[in-house]
């Protein structure tokens, strides 16, 4: 039996990551490393939390048909290699893609089993204090970034699932309800 596709999409600061990490750890799901453009963050390791590539090898990389899907988000390439994803789920293994909105429909036309799961803040303003609280971006980064939720919260309608993230443990439970389902 092939495994579940599991695309969880969400502005940032809206908790996906966190959420993500746990019930993967919890439902022993292997983490998928996504490739990205970006610089890495301090403390970001290579090949752990993405792999990071620059520009001219990403764009070889999707002319070479590597990408399962890809996107420009906040003006840096991310995207999901086909290894990651075709070979575990042929094999009967459970895969999770915290992934953006472009890519998570990208994802559901491909794959019209694939569960996609919208994680969101409790409000704008809420969304705006976590951002500023995680002191890991600039203040013209957070400004893109919020102005970026606003339109990925626009996709919420073409997602299967909302989650509203006002407490990591009833969201982290709210996503393995969905994905046991
Ligand atoms: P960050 O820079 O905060 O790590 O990620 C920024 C955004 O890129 C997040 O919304 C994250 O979900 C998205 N992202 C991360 N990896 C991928 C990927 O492989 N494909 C797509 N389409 N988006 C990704």
């Amino acid at each position: 039996m092939k495994g579940k596709l599991i695309v969880v999409s969400g502005p940032s600061g809206s908790g996906k990551s966190t959420a993500t990490r746990l019930v993967r750890d919890r439902l022993q799901i292997p983490l998928s490393i996504s490739a990205t453009t970006r610089l890495p963050r301090t403390g970001e390791i290579d090949g752990k939390d993405y792999f990071f590539l620059e520009k001219e090898d990403f764009e070889n990389r999707i002319t070479n048909g590597e990408f399962y899907e890809y996107a420009l988000v906040h003006g840096n390439y991310y995207g999901t290699l086909r290894e990651e994803v075709e070979s575990r789920i042929n094999s009967g293994q459970n895969v999770i893609l915290e992934i953006d909105v472009q890519g998570g429909l990208i994802v559901k036309e491909k794959n019209s089993e694939a569960i996609l799961v919208f994680f969101k803040a409790p409000s704008m303003e809420i969304l705006a204090k976590r951002l500023g609280d995680r002191k890991t971006d600039s203040k013209e980064v957070i400004k893109l970034r919020l102005a970026n939720a606003k339109k990925e919260l626009e996709y919420e309608k073409e997602y299967d699932y909302t989650v509203v993230n006002d407490n990591l443990e009833k969201a982290c439970q709210e996503l393995i309800n969905i994905i046991n389902k």
